[in-house]
């Protein structure tokens, strides 16, 4: 039983441990040098209803890169605008930890290896070809998990957005994303809001170092700080453009909010350098990712695929799909969610077993079933949806999904027979 994945991000990386827990043989292919995608700049988790979809993932056994976050957060179970109970894992050191944990578990890990063609026969994936370096390579599988993302390349960046801002992503060192749906013949779905294709993605990172001693301070003891920014250089309508909705609070327009991910997160799509130089403290302040966050950021939800509950891709026999690629879902939460359920639905797919569909009774399988509906009206597609904020935590309030009871959580699983279903 052989489970090709193709792309590294979170989604990649859970989909992969979870094939290899149901005894597939795993091989997860990432175009650049790393793991994690845009997950290597992020770092919030539990945030809101994060905190209730991470723990009901841990309840169905599927809960040791939560864990491995948990373990590596600078800060833990902190408020910041809007947002309760977060966590910050260490941008710097998450890369590592997850790599060895995926190699001890005997997943093959192909980096610094672009997939740029499929092979079809009779609706089905015989094999992917791309290149490592020079090196032309073919990789034949039984299944395939497509969890490529949807940021960049740089012409979406470049049509779509302010251009490329060199984002860790780093397209122009390693080619840019190829969607393995879209080279299947799938017609993806594009995230529109009025005139704005896609969404900018919505935070950068400054140099800690470069800021003020009493911020570096404030962050580093407290994971926060929160800098009221001088009515001269408040840049009006700039959270629209973000792809993050749960951040779109008139506290992160009127303010400069910063969380400590071992770099000083920014939370703002961009911030012209020399208006972010004018504010106290800032003066010398310096971009890390993207190194011009001052001009603007990464477009991402430009390539979404069609699929139905199981995570499977519509039109393709044996292609199932997770992260952003799955739909409008933004975070790494949802990727590691979506990618865990892609994994295990992929080695079911294999042993002929019916796959798994996660019940609404659940926050995790509320979300899968919400955004595909959604995402079929125009209006849908002009929203994103996450456990932490936004239109899906208000749902999860009103349908009473939202909750911080390990306990509870763990018996509202146990109710659904699903308790460690991934273990
Ligand atoms: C700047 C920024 C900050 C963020 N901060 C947070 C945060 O703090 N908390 C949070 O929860 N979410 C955050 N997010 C959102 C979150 O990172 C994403 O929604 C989530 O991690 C997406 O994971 P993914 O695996 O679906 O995709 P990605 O992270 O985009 O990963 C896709 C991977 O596929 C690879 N790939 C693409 N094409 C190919 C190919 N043809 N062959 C091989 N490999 C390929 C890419 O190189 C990439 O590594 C942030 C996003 C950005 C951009």
């Amino acid at each position: 039983m052989k489970v090709i994945i193709v792309g590294g991000g979170w989604s990649g990386c859970a989909a992969a441990l979870s094939a290899q827990k149901q005894g597939a043989q795993v091989v997860l292919i990432e175009r650049t040098d790393m793991l994690l995608g845009t997950g290597l700049v992020g770092g919030i988790m539990r945030n809101n209803g994060r905190y209730t979809a991470a723990e009901e993932m841990i309840a169905m056994g599927g809960g040791e890169i939560f864990q491995l976050t948990d373990q590596n957060s600078l800060h833990r179970d902190f408020d910041f605008p809007g947002h309760r109970h977060a966590s910050l894992y260490n941008v710097a050191t998450m890369e590592p930890v997850i790599r060895r944990f995926l190699l001890q578990k005997g997943i093959t890990l192909q980096l610094s290896t672009r997939i740029t063609d499929v092979k079809l026969s009779d609706n089905q994936i015989k094999h992917i070809t791309g290149k490592c370096d020079k090196e032309a390579l073919t990789f034949a599988g039984d299944v395939f998990i497509d969890t490529t993302g949807t940021a960049g390349p740089p012409a979406n960046c470049n049509k779509y957005g302010n251009g490329c801002a060199m984002c860790i992503l780093r397209c122009h060192s390693f080619g840019g994303r190829v969607s393995l749906a879209a080279k299947a013949g799938v017609k993806e779905m594009i995230g529109r809001k009025g005139d704005q294709v896609g969404a900018m993605s919505g935070s950068c990172k400054l140099l800690k170092e470069s800021l003020a001693t009493e911020i570096q301070n404030e962050l580093n003891k407290t994971g926060v700080a929160v800098i009221p920014i001088p009515s001269a250089q408040i840049i009006k309508g700039k959270l629209a453009l973000k792809a993050c909705q749960q951040y779109a609070l008139p506290e992160f327009e009127n303010n400069i909010v910063l969380l400590d991910t071992g770099h000083a997160k920014l939370m703002s799509p961009f911030f012209p350098l020399e208006a972010l130089r004018e504010v106290p403290g800032f003066e010398n302040a310096r971009y890390e990712d993207p190194y011009a966050g001052g001009l603007g950021n990464s477009i991402r939800y430009v390539g979404m695929a069609p699929r139905d509950d199981t995570l499977k891709v519509d039109g393709v026999e044996n292609l199932f799909c997770g992260g952003e690629k799955a739909g409008l879902l933004v975070g790494h939460t949802e990727a590691i969610c979506t990618g865990t359920l892609a994994g295990y639905n992929a080695a079911k797919y294999v042993k002929g077993e019916k796959p798994l569909v996660l019940p609404a009774e659940l926050a995790v399988g509320d979300a899968i079933q919400y955004v595909r509906t959604q995402m079929k009206t125009e209006s849908g597609l002009g929203l994103k949806y996450t456990f932490s904020g936004s239109v899906f935590l208000e749902r999860m309030q009103l349908k009473g999904l939202y909750s911080t009871d390990t306990k509870e959580i763990a018996r509202r699983v146990d109710k659904t027979g699903l308790t460690h279903i991934f273990g």
